[in-house]
Parts: structure tokens; sequence; C-alpha cells
């Protein structure tokens, strides 16, 4: 059983202005680390009314820390962390199994005034949704629960078992898509809908998280040369692993996938703490850091090997040297990964894009990461990303491109008929 293209194009077009306002619904809710909960409630139930089954569950509900994958994490409370996984079975098994994830979790928005409007009351603009989360990854979220919606509109249901899965701690650790596989769910494939411009995700670098932790001598501030500054001393490490990244975008040059972009390494002291008066040199410091990891790498030789760097350099200190910083690993811990050539997966997502725009899509490879990784990398189940165009997600006034919405949300669905087939849902009255 087939659906014509146009009879996908016509549904998506009916649902158009719904799926306009679930997506502001969805921007509206603050799901910033540690208060998706609401946000997850939400579409837990309109999952359910769309007669979904629905499993909703938290992060402390499932073992992880076992799993190949698995990000360590500190001062997060994983009984809050709510996961949802929305499956439509299919009571015959017709084509290929199928996993839909989006992520809903976003990141900080920063000074709010900043913003050209207030990051959670998302507004639409010349043909764009702006919001945070908008982007990064709600719309995409929107695509994959509409696209199924317009199947349906069309009087018909994938042949195969398709999971809808909601999750979060993408942008910290990837624990939420871990606790689906640990959960037990699997699929001949899982599309993930990040904003990718439409462009297919051939892979993406890995990622790493830590935390310096360095030690100072108080002193009163008249005196400072009796004591030492943690804060000062942390720019030297900091100089230290700038300089390290440099290195690592020099040896990357020969990396089969990686080695095309330019300088993929990217290294960032993302969150600063430290001190306690004005007037005494700082007695301690803290930075939360952000480096990319050698593609090809061993998590724990990269480990060794940016410890090192840091001890080297504390060595240069007088007061270091004897005092060695801490680095404690918190957050991600993801390998890198790349989508090779060849699978029926990738094919069967170009057809559907070839069919829609009638261009062939372009790749794409990512010096950051997304949940493709679990999938592909540790259970064998082929992933990529695929999904609108966007701005950069972490940024001020960040949107989607509503007219690439549309055109993704076609795409999806005409690729889930294709790839699941479709068993008639008409009621025989
Ligand atoms: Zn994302």
């Amino acid at each position: 059983m087939t659906i014509e293209l146009a009879d996908i194009v016509s549904a998506v077009e009916g649902n158009w202005q719904s799926q306009l306002n679930w997506l502001k619904r969805l921007v509206s809710f603050p799901s910033l680390r540690g208060k998706e909960a609401p946000c997850q409630d939400w579409q837990a139930r309109d999952f359910a009314a769309r007669g979904w089954s629905v499993d909703r569950y938290t992060l402390a509900e499932v073992e992880m820390a076992h799993l190949p994958g698995f990000s360590p994490v500190m001062d997060t409370d994983y009984e809050q962390a709510v996961q949802v996984v929305a499956a439509l079975r299919s009571p015959q098994r017709g084509g290929r199994s199928l996993i839909l994830q989006g992520h809903v979790d976003v990141v900080p928005q920063g000074p709010s005034e900043m913003w050209a409007s207030p990051p959670f009351q998302p507004r639409i603009h010349e043909g764009r949704m702006y919001g945070r989360g908008a982007g990064d990854m709600k719309s995409g979220v929107s695509a994959m629960v509409f696209a199924l919606a317009a199947l349906g509109q069309a009087g018909y249901a994938p042949a195969a078992d398709v999971y809808v899965q909601t999750v979060t701690e993408e942008e910290c650790t990837g624990n939420g898509a871990l606790s689906t596989l640990g959960r037990g769910y699997r699929a001949d494939a899982c599309l993930i809908p990040e904003p990718t411009g439409q462009n297919v995700l051939r892979g993406t670098v890995g990622v790493m998280w830590f935390r310096l932790k360095l030690r100072g001598r108080p002193a009163h501030v008249s005196r400072s040369e009796h004591g030492t500054n943690a804060i000062l001393s942390a720019f030297g490490l900091i100089e230290a692993i700038r300089e390290f990244t440099r290195e690592l975008n020099q040896r990357v040059k020969s990396h089969p996938w990686f080695g095309k972009l330019e300088n993929p390494i990217k290294f960032n002291p993302g969150k600063i703490s430290g001190g306690d008066w004005a007037s005494s040199t700082p007695a301690w410091c803290e930075v939360d850091c952000r480096i990319a990891v050698l593609p090809g790498t061993p998590l724990a030789d990269f480990r060794r090997e940016l410890s090192e760097v840091v001890a080297k350099a504390a060595r240069r200190d007088a007061f270091l040297a004897n005092n060695l910083p801490e680095i404690e690993w918190n957050g991600f811990q993801a390998d890198d990964y790349v989508l090779e050539p060849g699978s029926e997966f990738e094919a069967a997502m170009r057809q559907a894009h070839r069919a829609v725009t009638g261009a062939e899509p372009r790749e794409t490879l990512l010096p950051a990461v997304t949940d493709c990784r679990f999938y592909g990398r540790y259970y064998d189940i082929p992933s990529l990303a695929y999904g609108p165009s966007s701005t950069d997600g972490h940024g001020f006034d960040e949107f989607v491109e509503l007219d690439s919405l549309k055109s993704a949300t076609i795409v999806i669905a005409r690729f889930i008929s294709d790839w699941c087939g479709v068993r008639s849902i008409e009621t025989s009255a």
C-alpha cells in the first residue's frame, strides 16, 4: 500500500495552523535543564490524546552507569528528568520499524533584555518563529509529530512500529537518549530532526565537559604578593588548553571525515566562579569547560592527554605545583560518530527529500554532538539527523524558518511512509 505525495502535502498544509500553535505552546515552556518536567508532561498528555501508547518515566528509574556512552553528572536531580516514549505499534509487521527522537531541553537564554522579544514568548515574524528552542529543536519535534499526524489525516498509519521519543539532557550528557535504549526500545533506524537545514548529517565530533578546580592562597589585596590568585591561575591553565586545541586542529587534518572541516576542535571555558571577597586574593576558582575530542581517540586516552596538559601547566606555577588542580569529568563524555555512506536508511531519507524538493540533499559534518551517536555507535541502529533550517541555536533571537519546517515535515512524512510502509485506518462502517 502506498500513499500519494499530494495527499501528504495537503494533509500537512491542512494541519499547518495547528502545527504552528502546537509549536508555540512547546516553545513557551522554559524547559531548561532540571525544569523540563512540565513540558514533558504536556507532551505525554498530547501523545496519549493522539491514541499513542505512552511510557513516561524519569532518568532516576533507569540504570545507566554501566552502559556505553553514559556521561557522569553532578548537581542534577534525575528524579525530575522526565522522558517520554510514545509507541504506535502496528498489528501487522509490514515494513521497517523506526525511532523518531527529539530533545526538549534548551540552553539558558542569557540576559533576556538582549532578545528582541521575550525568549519564552514565541512570536512569528516574516516567515520565522522566534524563541529559545524554536530552532534547537522543538520545531523538529513538531515536524516528527505532525508528519505522523499527516499520515493519519490522509487515512493511514505506519505499517511497522514507530516510537516517538522526547528526551532531555541532549545539551549536556545525552543520558536522556541513552535511557530509552537502557529501557529496551529498539528499531531498524533512528531519525533525529535536529535543525540541519534539510541537509543529511553525516557525522559529529566527540565532546567532553570537565570542571577545573583550583586553589589559591588568600591574602589581603594590599599584600597580594604573599598570596596567590586562583582566578588568575585559572587563566594560565585556560591558555595552556587553548594551545593544546591548536595542536589538535593540526592533528585532525589527516582524519578522513573531520579533516574536511576547518578547526573543528573547539574549546570553551563556559562558566567561571571563584573567590569570596573583593579585597582578598581568591582561594578557589572553578571553570566549567567544553572541548571537542579528537575524532578516533578513545575517551580515556583523551582524558589522560588533557590531564597531562593541565598538570604540565600547573607545574610551572609555584603554588599550583604543590596544590595540583583537580579535573572533574562532569557532563558530556561523548564519542564521535559517522554514519558511513551506503545505508538503506540514508538512501530512503535522500529519496524522500528528492521526491519533495526535487533536489539531492547536501551532507554536513558538525563540530558538535547530537544524540545520533547512541543509536549508531553503540546499538547498531543507523541514525542520522535531518530537519529544518535555524540559526545558531544557542544565541539571542533564535528562530526557525517556517518554510523549511513545512518542507521537512512533508519529507519526514514521506520517509515514514516509504520506510515503515502504511496501512489503511479508514473505518469500515
Ligand atoms: Zn539540538
